[in-house]
């Protein structure tokens, strides 16, 4: 076995933090806590966990604050918001921002931890095997050692769900998936429900970052009621 992943559970309320810590370290993660915004952004940038839960109304600094400013710093850390809100516009806003998830209070702790083990960097480095390069339609070029993808010889960056996606759909260049699909396939989620909105906003974000021109894409595209391809070379 590798060693422990971490969780850092970004929560003001101490029961909940206490049962979220509780059921994470009887599944073998190791847990570190924080109680504002603050002191959650300091301590995702001082000790690197491998996944935040990362709750929205916090003191000194809301969720939406931390997660927007580590992506500004290049932290492509799965971030896992708590919303107690039911709005689909925080939904939304929250993946805007480059969150790679919602869960809605109140959840239950088997659900939370299937987001959890679904969204953990599921990176496993082989050693002494040769960089896999996959060169793409557009001019895009994909690392899956390093996770890093190039357009055009210049460095994108993804978080960690929207190289998933990407690298999903472009290993079948062609090949259309369903949003439900693509929730069970690339979120691995058993159930759906209304989140295939999550994989809207996902590909909406990923245009932004890989296409030459985001309203007219080339390399994701739509296929009006059906669902979304990769763009054969
Ligand atoms: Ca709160």
């Amino acid at each position: 076995m590798g060693e422990k992943k971490t969780v850092l559970i970004v929560e003001d309320e101490k029961s909940i933090v206490d049962i979220i810590r509780f059921n994470l370290e009887k599944e073998g993660y190791a847990v570190l806590t924080a109680y504002d915004g603050e002191a959650g952004l300091a301590a995702a940038r001082e000790k690197k966990p491998d996944l935040i839960l990362l709750d929205v109304m916090l003191p000194k600094m809301i969720g939406f604050d931390v997660c927007r400013l580590l992506r500004e710093e290049g932290d492509n850390v799965p971030v896992l918001l708590l919303t107690a809100r039911e709005e689909e516009a925080d939904k939304v806003l929250g993946l805007e921002i480059g969150a790679d998830d919602y869960i809605t209070k109140p959840f239950s702790m088997r659900e939370l931890m299937a987001r959890v083990k679904a969204n953990i960097r599921r990176t496993v480095m082989q050693q002494g095997e040769a960089p896999q390069t996959q060169e793409t339609a557009g001019g895009l070029s994909i690392n899956e050692d390093s996770h890093q993808v190039y357009k055009r010889g210049r460095a994108v960056e993804l978080t960690q769900r929207e190289y998933e996606l990407l690298t999903f759909l472009a290993s079948r260049p062609g090949k259309v998936y369903s949003r439900v699909d693509l929730m069970e396939q690339v979120w691995n989620y058993g159930y759906v429900g209304d989140d295939v909105r999550t994989v809207d906003v996902t590909v909406r974000r990923l245009r932004e970052k890989i296409e030459d021109d985001p309203a007219s894409p080339a390399l994701i595209l739509t296929r009006r009621g059906v669902g979304y391809y990769f763009a054969e070379q």
